[in-house]
């Protein structure tokens, strides 16, 4: 098992590294000593991008995902890319533009379930759409609610930020995990929340993503629909740019 740094996790604005083949897998993924690429988990896809070798070739990457553990991040090359050799040195790009609109996208997700205060049953981040699913039996809010209380928390920009703690104080604080079904990762002997606001006075819960460093990083966003999916579900659905009149 290889274990390659995640540099996105201290720094998610990184948008290029220097970094060193592993290997290659059986199936072509591509393993490097550290990486700014993001690997699909949590809701949100991994990061696309190019590899730029030391001879000028390029090696376009069509996704990243993790292998047996989180710190083995599989970069996936699209198909007839060239082949890296074990130990080459090479430069990592990320598909920025696209991997913004996540983070943007990530965080608005975050900033629904401080407006939205209920279990959390699913999400899924995307450049375009997002959608968090709450255990709710009755909306009692409408879209255009919800989407004057995002603009209020984008527009005071609270910052945000990350803090390592041990399973024990995860355990001490129960109330930070805000995901019905879904428990973060313990037994690793750190789980790493995301902040927001100063020392967390808006929110804090445990999540692996990609965040904006400062609310008004996200900019124009609304809530395009509140969907009723099952009895006791709704779908809350982002997307970018103001609410349409
Ligand atoms: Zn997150």
């Amino acid at each position: 098992m290889a274990v390659t740094e995640a540099l996105f996790r201290e720094d998610a604005y990184l948008r290029e590294t220097e970094a060193k083949v592993l290997g290659v897998n059986d199936r072509g993924g591509v393993l490097f000593d550290r990486t700014i690429f993001y690997a699909t988990s949590g809701g949100q896809p991994g990061d696309t991008g190019r590899i730029v070798r030391a001879n000028g070739e390029t090696v376009e990457i069509a996704g990243t995902i993790t292998g047996e553990t989180k710190d083995e991040i599989i970069h996936l090359p699209a198909p007839n890319q060239p082949v890296f050799e074990a130990g080459e040195t090479v430069t990592l790009r990320i598909d920025w533009d696209r991997r913004f609109n996540l983070m943007r996208m990530h965080t608005a997700c975050h900033l629904l379930t401080v407006i939205c205060p209920y279990p959390i049953t699913g999400a899924a981040v995307s450049e375009e759409d997002s959608r968090v699913d709450f255990d709710l039996p009755d909306a009692g809010f409408t879209k255009e609610e919800v989407t004057a209380r995002l603009r209020e928390l984008i527009a005071a920009d609270h910052p945000v930020s990350t803090r390592w703690i041990g399973d024990d104080e995860l355990a001490a604080n129960p109330s930070l995990v805000k995901s019905k079904n879904v428990r973060p990762p313990t037994g690793s002997g750190r789980i790493r929340l995301v902040l927001i606001g100063e020392n967390g006075t808006i929110d804090s819960q445990p999540c692996g993503g990609t965040h904006v460093r400062s609310l008004g990083e996200i900019g124009a966003i609304h809530v395009g629909k509140i969907e009723k999916k099952g009895r006791e579900n709704r779908r809350f659905r982002l997307r970018f740019g103001p609410l349409p009149a």
